[in-house]
This record gives structure tokens, sequence and C-alpha cells, in this order.
């Protein structure tokens, strides 16, 4: 079968821009049951803009974006890019950052001009106990807006409400996976809110929210439970244990070295579509042999 599959996953290299890291796995893919997705950078572009800022104490959107983007230039997440972003288009400079570090799945965290400066997540805040009352923070969570918080000195000052875009391709990736038999599902660490509003527009069968990084193998655990077979998708660090637990990791675009050390396949392309590609391939390759 080596050959066979050699050939296979050469030719798909060609027009699909696929590699076969454990043909056993590949094999897997025709008794596939479910397909997992992570949400951001997956299934949505992975480009957030800020699009709402809500002042929560005596400042100004420019003083709050300063923060935000000294602490956030530090960061490679991407709600730190798109903060940094809203900040050069207004023209802001920023002060340097100390002791920057990563709130793994919630935020990050430095000193800035003296200042205790998080943004974080709104787990984050309920977590912490830290008060952020407001009804415009509603009107975001309806709109399906990613929220995170300034949080200096340990007040929330003000939210930001960030904008992705899920992806033309995914809608037909979750349709075709669909028409194969398969049931669509997503990973996201961010909110229930945001989480809700992506799987209707993409007709997902299920999803799990505020899904903190070092939980996402045990949610693959889960759908396997359910007597599925399962496939994940992902792209990041976060995504590894979870691809590596699942029965077909897949790391897709321009994934971290990390996911595609995890990973049975890498997807060269960042496109969802090729995901229903790998199961129809594996299902005529292996049909063929029987
Ligand atoms: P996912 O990969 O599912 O989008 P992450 O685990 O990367 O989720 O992040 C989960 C949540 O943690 C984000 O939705 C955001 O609220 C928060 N977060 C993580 N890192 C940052 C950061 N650098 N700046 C702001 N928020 C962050
Ligand atoms: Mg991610």
């Amino acid at each position: 079968a080596v050959p066979l599959v050699v050939a296979v996953s050469t030719s798909m290299s060609a027009s699909h821009g696929l590699l076969v890291r454990d043909r056993a796995a590949f094999e897997r893919a025709r008794k596939l049951d479910a397909v997992v997705f992570d949400k951001t950078g997956t299934l949505t572009e992975g480009r957030f803009g800020v699009a709402d800022i809500v002042l929560l104490a005596d400042l100004d959107e420019a003083a709050a974006l300063r923060l935000a983007a000294a602490l956030e230039s530090q960061s490679e997440h991407p709600i730190a890019a798109g903060i940094v972003r809203a900040a050069k288009e207004r023209g802001l400079a920023w002060p340097p950052a100390d002791a920057f570090r990563n709130l793994t799945g919630r935020g990050a965290q430095a000193t800035v001009e003296g200042r205790d400066v998080k943004v974080v997540s709104p787990g984050y805040l309920r977590e912490h106990g830290i008060a952020a009352r407001d009804a415009r923070l509603d009107a975001l969570a309806a709109a399906g807006k990613t929220t995170v918080f300034l949080v200096v000195d340990g007040s929330a000052v003000a939210a930001f409400g960030l904008a992705d875009v899920v992806r033309a391709e995914s809608k037909a990736a979750v349709a075709r996976l669909k028409a194969m038999g398969m049931q669509c599902m997503m990973l996201t660490g961010d909110s229930r809110a945001v989480a809700q509003t992506v799987a209707a527009q993409l007709g997902l069968d299920d999803y799990f929210a505020e899904v903190l990084p070092e939980q996402k193998a045990e949610k693959i655990r889960e759908v396997k439970a359910r007597g599925l077979t399962v496939a994940m998708v992902g792209d990041g660090v976060n995504d590894a244990p979870a691809l590596v637990e699942s029965d077909l990791g897949v790391a897709i675009g321009a994934g971290t070295d990390v996911a595609i050390e995890a990973a049975d396949i890498v997807l060269v392309s960042n496109d969802p579509r090729d995901v229903a590609a790998i199961l129809g391939l594996s299902r005529k390759t292996y049909a063929k042999m029987i």
C-alpha cells in the first residue's frame, strides 16, 4: 500500500498541497464520523479589527488603545495584532512594556509606566472577580464580537470589541463534510456568544466555547466518548495536544511548527475544503484495495 499512498499524496500535493505524515491515519480518514475545527485562523480569517471601544473608567479611547498597544506589541496573538493595528491607524505611539507574559488562553500582562496592565478575556474577569458591567458590553456579545478587557492595576477600564470574519471557504467545507455524513464541530477559547454566532453562520452540529488550551484535548476525548471517530483541524501551538488526541490530526495553513509536528496530515494551503478532499481521497483509495 505504501507506493499507492505515496502516489496519492504526491498527486494531492500537486493540486492541494498536502503532506501525509502518518499513512495509517490517512487510511483511518475514510472511517471518520466527525470533524472538529479550531475557530480562529481555521474557520475564520484570524484577522481581528477593533470595531468598538467601550470606556469603563475616566480615560479616553486613545489612552486605552495606547496602553493596550504597549502590552500587545509584545504578543503574537491575532487579537494583539488587531489592537496594535488599530493604535497605528490612529497614529498613536506607545511606551515600552516590561515583564511581559502570556496568560495562555486568557490574555497577556506587562508593566507599562509603572502600572500593571493586562488585556484579558471575559473568562479571566469572571475567574478573578473583576467587575465590568455595562449595557454596551451586552450589545457587543449579541453582535457576536470578540470582547477583551483592558485591566489596569486590577480594574477593568475599557473593553475592545473585535470583529473577525468567517472564511467563505469554511461554509463550503462544512456543507461538503455534512453531505459526506460527517458531523462538524468547533473548538474555541473565545466566548459562547461568538462561538454561537459562528456556529449558526456555518451550520455546525456542535461547538465548545471558552475552552482553555489545556482543555482542548479533553474535548476531543469527550467527542470520542460519544462513539465517534474524530478528526481535529487546527494550526496553533495550543491545538497540538488535541491534534495528537484525535484519530486524525490535520494541521492547516501556515501552522506553527508545534502543530505540524503533532499532526498526521499537513495541509500546506489554508483551505478547510481540503479536509473534505482528504476524506474523499481516503475513501476512494482504500475502497479500491478491499
Ligand atoms: P482560540 O485559539 O480558540 O481563538 P486562544 O486560546 O488563543 O483561543 O484565546 C482565547 C481567548 O483568550 C481569546 O478569545 C481572548 O479573549 C484571550 N486572549 C488570549 N491571548 C490574548 C491576547 N494576547 N490579547 C487579548 N486577549 C487574548
Ligand atoms: Mg487558535
